[in-house]
């Protein structure tokens, strides 16, 4: 069926003070968002994912919160990325996922999500097999994209082939000023703790994330044990229960560097009927 509005010109008249313009239409609009959405490649299970749905229980996720809305109002003029870094289920790849979204649907921006142990099986893959494409021509999209996703980075086995590759992402990304968010489970600590972003990718690179990118921490309860819409008492019950609460976690472990860091103090309030915590931050030594 045809347009109502412009019988499929793509094109509507306007009147701007009085006088008759033309302006792109609704349709129009609405198809570009759903191809330039289509070429993000987004995982369907993340699809869902929005500014407006990201759960924010604690302050850290709504700072995060705030600096994704914050790129995506200025995108594409935006001085540095974000690196999301925190625990499982925190949604750092919910907000990666929702600022790209609406940077597409209100910026018309080029974005492609990658999680980056599939872009470097894809990559490895093409050197493997021999085809035509060769590694440059895969990396192609990543490296050129207006807005760039990797997810989970430092999730991949270390080696020297993959920092190289993540190297000559990040590098190339940084010298041609293109926006990239990252999501990572590492910390931010010396690069003798084995979880480290130092340890995992490299002092370069690491420095290099500096550099391009606002690091972001984000704590919280969570989402995939307790599932969505937790009340403060399924926060509580959870924090006091489970082995991945941070004030569980070190048990049976060395003691954290920061005891008081690393126990989280509840204090549940409500704001709009949701459950919010205080929360003091992650992981000790972060
Ligand atoms: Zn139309």
């Amino acid at each position: 069926m045809p347009c109502a509005i412009c019988d499929d010109t793509g094109w509507k008249t306007i009147e701007v003070d009085g006088v008759s313009r033309v302006a792109r239409c609704d349709c129009w609009h609405q198809r570009s968002f759903e191809s330039l959405l289509k070429n993000a490649r987004i995982p369907r299970r993340y699809l869902h994912c929005e500014l407006s749905n990201f759960e924010d229980h604690t302050d850290s996720q709504r700072r995060a919160l705030r600096l994704a809305t914050r790129l995506v109002d200025q995108f594409p003029v935006v001085d540095k990325g974000l690196l999301f870094h925190g625990d499982n289920g925190v949604g750092k790849t919910h907000l990666a996922v929702a600022l790209m979204k609406e940077a597409i649907r209100r910026k018309g921006a080029r974005a492609i999500f990658f999680e980056t142990r599939d872009l470097l099986k894809l990559v490895r893959d093409t050197y493997n097999n021999q085809v035509e494409a060769t590694e440059l021509e895969v990396l192609r999209p990543v490296l050129e994209a207006e807005l760039l996703v990797l997810d989970d980075i430092g999730a991949e086995k270390k080696s020297e082939w993959v920092e190289e590759t993540l190297g000559l992402i990040v590098n190339t990304r940084y010298s041609e000023r293109r926006v990239t968010v990252f999501t990572t489970n590492l910390t931010d600590a010396e690069n003798t703790e084995p979880n480290s972003l130092a340890l995992q990718l490299g002092l370069r690179i690491r420095s290099r994330l500096k550099e391009m990118c606002e690091w972001v921490e984000i704590a919280g309860p969570d989402t995939r044990e307790l599932g969505p819409h937790p009340t403060h008492e399924d926060i509580a019950r959870w924090q006091e229960t489970s082995p991945a609460s941070p004030k569980n976690r070190g048990r049976g472990h060395l003691p954290p560097k920061s005891t008081g860091q690393a126990r989280a103090q509840l204090k549940p309030r409500e704001r709009d009927g949701k459950a919010d915590l205080k929360w003091p931050g992650g992981r000790a030594g972060s």
